[in-house]
């Protein structure tokens, strides 16, 4: 069966590219900020039900559904209490690299998203979290959020609205961590990024301990087109449970990298010879693919070829979507140093809390160094699989998690591999010693 492509008439974001401007009179004319009043005149409980009939689900990496986590904030303000929205444009997931397109092209579907979405929540304001290193989107944002100041789309009595709604952007240090969304909360309070302890979840007790929602840029920027065109033609893309458009980004062993949106559950062949211009030497030269960001089990090609690209399907590979970040590989890759570049990663960013991930994201990935020469016991495979088990659901936040994956994908899959390594340096020990 062929896959219905997006059309470029449902393309939300008609700017990714940044062929056109940026500023306000454009993202106008592109259809940013129209009736924007209209649709907060429905109310929120209206917002809500629509962005949960839409099917939308979080675009940052876990998936759980927007208008669900929306519905947990509290329905009657609380000036003692006032209740805050967080947008995660950290983005440091190895692989992603959407959002810094909508922030820097397309900011205004942010700053519209996030008033309506601060609306439907009864927030005071909202916090844009910003990748540090994301200079010149930094600087495009800012640009963007005084000029919606300017014409009064913001601030007090914002577009016209009667109600009352900043947006502050806020630049991080580059700590990977800080991506977390307590971690995050931590960081916003002029505190050292670690992730808290939960519960309590940001809902009953977030930022400066009030409630709060940490949603992800693209999460936010498609709500004023989903309002606007409406829930159904939504969730008309993509299957049961993996409803809408979404931002790939694919990087690697491709002949065109690209960012580029399109209907979620695309089978991955069809993504890749439409957008990228199919796998470098041919599709019988793909190795594996990372499908969702370097945190996610890697998939070996026999399985990925015609898996649709959608939270479940992914799921079913033992891998997931996440950012969507596609990271692809071909046979010229050395798939355990990759992986072992990976555990070096996590390491590296550990914020060191508990004792699985500060201990453990180190010793995995000293074992998988000495892997990558074939300097180990075939019995150690077994060992690492087990310490990443014992990781994997023990820690405080998904940084344990996200160091595991990897490494038990790449013994799923390429457990000969690893082997093959160990026997032929003993081979070349022994041939050496003789
Ligand atoms: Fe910190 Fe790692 Fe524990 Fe997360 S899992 S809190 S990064 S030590």
């Amino acid at each position: 069966m062929s896959f219905d492509f997006l059309q470029d008439k449902d393309r939300i974001f008609t700017n990714l590219y940044g062929f056109q401007s940026p500023e306000l009179k454009a993202a106008q004319a592109r259809g940013d900020w129209d009736k924007t009043k209209a649709l907060i005149q429905e109310g929120p409980d209206w917002v809500i039900e629509q962005v949960k009939a839409s099917g939308l689900r979080g675009r940052g990496g876990a998936g759980f559904p927007t208008g669900v986590k929306w519905g947990f904030m509290p329905k009657q303000p609380n000036p003692e209490r006032p209740s805050y929205l967080v947008i995660n444009a950290d983005e440091s997931e190895p692989g992603s690299c959407k959002d810094r397109e909508i922030l820097r092209h397309d900011p205004h579907k942010l700053l519209e998203g996030a008033l309506i979405a601060g609306f439907a929540m009864r927030a005071r304001a909202a916090y844009i979290y910003i990748r540090g290193e994301y200079i010149r989107e930094a600087q495009a944002l800012q640009r963007a959020i005084d000029e919606a100041y300017d014409k009064k789309l913001l601030g007090k009595n914002a577009a016209k609205t009667g109600y009352d709604f900043d947006v502050y952007m806020h630049r991080g240090a580059g700590a990977y961590i800080c991506g977390e969304e307590t971690a995050m909360l931590e960081s916003l309070e002029g505190k050292k990024g670690q992730p808290r302890l939960k519960p309590p979840f940001p809902a009953g007790a977030g930022l400066y301990g009030h409630p709060t929602t940490v949603n992800n840029v693209e999460s936010i920027a498609v709500v004023p087109t989903i309002l606007r065109r409406g829930a159904e033609w939504f969730s008309s893309f993509g299957r049961e449970n993996n409803h809408g458009t979404k931002l790939f980004q694919i990087s690697g062993h491709v002949e065109r990298p690209c960012v580029v949106e399109e209907a979620m559950s695309i089978p991955f062949r069809d993504l890749i010879e439409k957008h990228c211009g199919g796998i470098t030497g041919g599709w019988d030269n793909l190795l594996a693919v990372i499908p969702g960001g370097s945190s996610v089990p890697l998939v070996p090609a026999s399985e990925i070829m015609d898996a649709p690209m959608d939270f479940d399907g992914l799921r079913d590979l033992k891998s997931g979507l996440g950012t969507a970040a596609v990271i692809v590989m071909d046979k010229s890759t050395d798939i355990v140093r990759a992986i072992s570049r990976i555990s070096y990663f996590y390491k590296h960013e550990s914020c060191g809390q508990c004792t699985p991930c500060r201990e453990g994201t180190g010793w995995m990935w000293r074992v998988m160094e000495r892997l990558v020469t074939g300097q180990a016991e075939i019995s150690e495979i077994d060992t690492l699989h087990d310490v990443t088990k014992e990781v994997e659901g023990h820690t405080i936040c998904a940084l344990g998690d996200a160091a595991a994956w990897p490494i038990q994908g790449l013994i799923r899959h390429f457990r000969p591999e690893l082997e093959r390594r160990i026997e032929e340096r003993k081979s070349a020990m022994k041939v050496a010693a003789e």
